[in-house]
């Protein structure tokens, strides 16, 4: 079996759900919570079935700690990511024009070539949605982004990104 280690950075304004669905995807996908004493990152082991083939992945995760409120995420944060995710909340407008100073933020402190995944989140707040399936489809290629919707209320499309964030990391190993 072939095994890949991805760091991944959690990227988007306060209170869009990206501690949420960290938290949601390791409680219920994870294969083996890697207990590493980093600072700041979060390790735990996912194996996938690639064509036939099974791949591991030691996923490093980085979340915030509260510091995307003051727009001062340390350059340490970024060194050496391999994927990025960028969370709004579909619910909330300006989490999505928020998003591109996180791309700004991102360009200026990643050089190598970066797998980035837009996630629109809270998908189960139907009534309260303000950011249109098209708008986020068309943002999202402009920026050569990925894009999935999710709901960590309702455990949907957790699973997508990591899988989509696996075929990306093979392709550029
Ligand atoms: P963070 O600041 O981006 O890490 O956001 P959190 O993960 O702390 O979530 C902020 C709030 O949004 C919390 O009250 C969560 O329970 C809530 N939340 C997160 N994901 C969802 C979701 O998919 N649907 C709904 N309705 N609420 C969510
Ligand atoms: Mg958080």
């Amino acid at each position: 079996m072939r095994t890949l280690e991805a760091k991944v950075v959690f990227l988007g304004s306060e209170g869009v759900g990206k501690t949420s669905i960290i938290n949601r995807y390791l409680k219920t996908s994870a294969d083996k919570e890697d207990s590493t004493p980093t600072i700041g990152a979060l390790t735990f082991t996912k194996k996938f079935d690639i064509r036939e083939k099974q791949v591991e992945i030691i996923f490093h995760i980085w979340d915030t700690a509260g510091q995307e409120r003051f727009k001062a995420i340390a350059p340490m944060y970024y060194r050496n990511a391999n994927a990025a995710i960028i969370v709004f909340d579909l619910s909330d407008y300006k989490s999505f024009t928020e998003t591109q100073s996180w791309v700004r933020e991102l360009y200026r402190n990643v050089q190598e070539p970066m797998v980035i995944t837009l996630v629109g989140n809270k998908l189960d707040l139907i009534q309260e949605r303000q950011v249109t399936i098209d708008e986020a489809v068309i943002y999202s290629s402009s920026i050569g982004a990925n894009y999935f919707e999710t709901s960590v209320k309702n455990d949907q499309g957790l699973s997508q990104i990591f899988m989509s964030i696996c075929h990306q990391i093979i392709r550029l190993a």
